[in-house]
């Protein structure tokens, strides 16, 4: 009897065999499964993934290959040059794999894609990692959405085919044998140095961890989302982002999981609220589909004269947390700490970053890009935009983000600072989010000393804000309605 060749399944950001459609598919072929991963940097540029990512795959990879009894093989190059040579190696001739949506990634699959099936090779591809296909969802006279309520509610709820149900794992009874590839650790993602330890602690990459995060979420957080996720301070959100981004769960199995176990009335708008969070990452995932400049090129082309400041020492001190503004302080800190930042914070550093310093977005979507374990091409460069005024559907630049009111209002115990500005834990809350104000008898008993134990303001907020707001106004034909 003739050895049947493999059908390749090749991973990408859908790193779990529950509810994906490719992995489904390649198995029903009835040939034996061969699994691979490309780590293609190459191709990817300026968006191979960064020192975080790279921590958060190697532990995705390794979690997967467990549950494909290792047999999970893994190449390092460009993929357009793998791929096919593997073909060729291992005469298989149906090849599967699950969409990705980066401008590189099309470009790069649709080419493959083409060759393979010129040579006679049976190529499918699926949706694996978003609810609605980009394409699937546009206005009626044809073109992309800019808005994301209609888009949402009109777009996808209204027009576009329901998210589909999860499909259950499939069973799968044999690998081929041979071992083409290399190992996980050869990819050398890990870095040299264990600076990784906090985020270490803080999360369980892969299959069983996104479950456990929903599970946990849906028990708790969803209870108190809409007023909950504006706090950094309390535990109201899913932080499903990186395994949602590493398709270690799919948008349906959250999308559908959520619906049955929220299926009461009392429960109803909360789920709503939360359901929509996911809408906002279609729309991202829009935005970037049908713009690929996205992440380099402000949408309102109007910003490309806006006179962006350079301040090195500015952006050293935002990066690392030392800006002076504790809410500030504590969302870099985070970031750096944990790999994560809450959103409301990501929104007030965002603001601080290009509004009272007038840096750049790209300064702060490079720094994301390197620092988050969920930094995603489409979400990160959607919501730069966005929280810099030039975006869909932005935030206008002219409201600029105070962050001692936001601090007050949004970490009104000072949880949330002391956890990560801990030099400040002593001061009565009343100061916390303003310690300059601190009378010099409350700096003697709590022992801060301004400029030395905390630093000073990297700006003066007033000031900062006319700044802005005269740089605003110098584009001519940017209306301040
Ligand atoms: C400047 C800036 C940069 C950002 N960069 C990223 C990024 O690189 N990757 C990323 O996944 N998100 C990014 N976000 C969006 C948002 O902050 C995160 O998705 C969210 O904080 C993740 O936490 P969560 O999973 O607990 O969210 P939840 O509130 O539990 O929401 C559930 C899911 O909905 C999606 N979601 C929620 N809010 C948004 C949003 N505003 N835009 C798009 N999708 C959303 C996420 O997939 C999230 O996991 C950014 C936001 C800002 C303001």
């Amino acid at each position: 009897m003739s050895k049947k060749p493999p059908v390749i399944m090749w991973f990408r950001q859908d790193l779990r065999i529950t509810d994906n459609p490719a992995l489904t598919e390649a198995i029903e072929t009835g040939s034996p499964l061969l699994p691979i991963y490309i780590l293609d940097d190459e191709n990817a540029g300026d968006y191979s993934p960064g020192a975080a990512s790279r921590w958060w795959l190697h532990n995705s990879l390794q979690s997967l290959n467990a549950s494909l009894d290792g047999n999970l093989q893994c190449f390092r190059g460009k993929a357009d040059e793998v791929l096919p040579a593997l073909v060729q190696r291992t005469g298989s001739t149906n090849i599967y794999w699950n969409r990705c949506y980066e401008p590189w990634r099309i470009e790069r699959d649709l080419q493959i894609k083409a060759d393979l099936r010129n040579s006679g090779h049976h190529v499918s591809s699926f949706n694996g990692s978003l609810l609605f296909e980009p394409h699937d969802v546009a206005k009626a006279d044809g073109t992309p959405y800019k808005v994301f309520t209609p888009f949402y509610r009109k777009g996808c709820l209204g027009n576009a085919p329901p998210p589909r149900l999860p499909l259950a794992p499939p069973d799968i009874r044999s690998y081929e044998k041979s071992s083409p590839g290399s190992s996980i650790d050869d990819l050398e993602l890990m870095p040299a140095i264990t600076w990784y330890d906090d985020i270490a602690a803080t999360w369980a990459p892969g299959e069983d961890g996104a479950q456990e995060r929903l599970d946990t979420f849906l028990e708790t957080g969803i209870r108190n989302y809409i007023d909950g996720r504006n706090r950094p301070d309390l535990e109201s959100v899913s932080r499903l982002s990186p395994h949602l981004h590493f398709g270690e769960i799919s948008p349906q199995q959250v999308w559908h999981v959520a619906s049955a176990a929220c299926n009461i009335a009392a429960l109803e708008s909360q789920l709503d609220h939360f359901l929509s969070e996911l809408g906002w990452r279609e729309f991202s995932h829009h935005l970037l589909f049908h713009w690929p400049d996205l992440p380099k090129k402000n949408l309102q082309s109007k910003f490309d004269r806006f006179p962006w400041r350079d301040d090195e020492d500015a952006l050293h001190r935002w990066k690392h947390g030392m800006t002076g503004f504790p809410i500030v302080d504590a969302g870099m800190r985070e970031l750096w700490e944990t790999g994560y930042m809450h959103n409301r914070v990501r929104m007030i550093v965002g603001s601080f970053l290009v509004k009272n310093l007038m840096l750049h977005w790209h300064h702060g979507e490079r720094w994301f890009w390197d620092t988050l374990v969920d930094a995603d091409l489409a979400n990160n460069s959607a919501s730069w935009q966005w929280i810099a005024g030039c975006g869909a559907d932005a935030a206008p630049y002219f409201r600029i983000f105070n962050p001692v009111t936001q601090g007050n209002k949004f970490d009104p115990d000072g949880v949330y600072v002391r956890r990560f500005v801990p030099e400040l834990a002593a001061l009565p809350n009343r100061y916390l989010h303003s310690p300059w104000d601190a009378p010099d008898d409350i700096c003697e008993s709590t022992g801060f000393v301004p400029g030395q134990t905390y630093p000073n303001p990297v700006v003066d907020l007033k000031a900062s804000r006319e700044r802005a707001l005269d740089a605003f106004r110098s584009l001519k034909g940017l209306a301040m309605t």
